[in-house]
């Protein structure tokens, strides 16, 4: 008999590193294990000689990273006899607890801003079968209602306060080192609550000197660059954002959760914020798109336009390796994408002549 590789999912890959203990009943649908795609051609238009791959969380699951603190989170919500999950969610956090609820066979309540929410994380909640609660208000005012709500209703939050959830999330940072065989220097990523930046700092440091990892032993850590929407920047405000605003409503968040973790990120890995008008970011989702083939929702593009403008300006000196996290699939939120796109609306007759003549021309 030769031992089964098949992959199944990062609390079995990463037992050792999380908090995963006898007995627990595994809840996956074989998230993590996403690709680390090297950028061929922006790098170029940069005219900077620099290495620049992207974490592609956009092909998880259910398309985006939410999966990887959600395996681990449900996972012990079930382990302690919850019936039932809720969460606050700018969209990809409620998809994900619905997944993970069905494949645990328990209830997901979902809290989610009126009218605020791609189109595509709705539809996902609604398949994976949530009891969607729509109020009227924004993440901030969801996520203090789930934190009231939860002192008595018998239900597991399953927001990032949950200290589950970073533990899961910590394994892109593994996944990465696994993959290069080194430590980035820089890692961009965008900042919404403030998780993942949190989890990702987490990552490095338990790997940095450890001997257990799959791939080299490595003795540093990255610099930790976290970038925010310009109407959502309470990073670079200094504090909480009372009516956040932007196109990325992934990261349309005011007041975040894990505020001194990610300051603490910032701090000890001499890393900085920065934030991007709607436009900024828009025109970076497209070019990768373009450019590169790769498909993101605009939140997650607010990495890469951080990376072009601190290598643009030298703050990130060529010669570096840099990883950006692309956190979701821009198949997400299609209403955005098409509404930045110029196609030319007007049908042609069905003809192998007038086929031609459009092909000729936009030659
Ligand atoms: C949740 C989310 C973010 C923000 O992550 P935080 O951990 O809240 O900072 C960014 N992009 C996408 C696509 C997300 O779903």
């Amino acid at each position: 008999m030769t031992t089964p590789t098949r992959y199944q999912g990062l609390l079995n890959r990463y037992a050792e590193r999380l908090p995963v203990t006898e007995g627990m009943q595994i809840i996956s649908l074989n998230e993590g294990d996403t690709p680390l795609i090297q950028l061929q051609n922006i790098p170029g238009i940069l005219k900077k000689n620099v290495d620049v791959f992207v974490k592609f969380e956009g092909l998880n699951p259910t398309g985006s990273f939410k999966d990887r603190g959600m395996t681990m989170a449900v996972t012990q919500a079930v382990h302690e006899g919850s019936q039932a999950i809720i969460c606050a969610s700018t969209g990809n956090t409620s998809a994900s607890a619905a997944a993970y609820a069905a494949r645990a066979q328990i209830k997901a309540f979902v809290l989610i801003p009126e009218g605020k929410i791609a189109m595509g994380k709705l539809a996902q909640a609604m398949m994976y079968g949530a009891r969607i609660i729509q109020i009227q208000g924004n993440f901030d005012d969801g996520m203090r209602l789930v934190k009231e709500v939860a002192e008595t209703a018998p239900v597991a939050i399953v927001n990032s306060i949950n200290p589950y959830r970073l533990e899961g999330q910590k394994t892109a940072a593994f996944e990465i080192i696994d993959a290069l065989g080194a430590c980035p220097d820089y890692h961009c990523l965008p900042v919404g609550n403030a998780g993942n930046i949190s989890a990702y700092w987490r990552g490095y440091k338990e790997y940095a000197n450890s001997t257990e990892t799959l791939a080299a032993v490595v003795d540093k850590t990255p610099v930790m660059c976290g970038y925010q929407a310009a109407g959502a920047a309470p990073f670079i405000t200094g504090g909480p954002v009372d009516n956040p605003e932007t196109v990325a409503t992934a990261i349309r968040i005011g007041n975040p959760q894990s505020w001194e973790y990610a300051w603490q990120a910032n701090r000890e890995s001499g890393g900085w914020f920065d934030a991007f008008t709607d436009a900024e970011i828009l025109e970076t989702q497209k070019l990768l798109a373009d450019q590169e083939g790769i498909f993101c929702e605009p939140a997650s593009a607010v990495s890469v336009s951080g990376a072009m403008k601190d290598i643009t300006s030298g703050k990130i000196p060529e010669g570096s390796l840099v990883v950006c996290t692309l956190t979701g699939n821009g198949l997400k939120d299609p209403d955005t994408a098409i509404a930045q796109c110029d196609v030319n609306p007007t049908a042609i007759p069905a003809q192998r002549q007038a086929v031609e003549q459009a092909i000729l021309e936009s030659l």
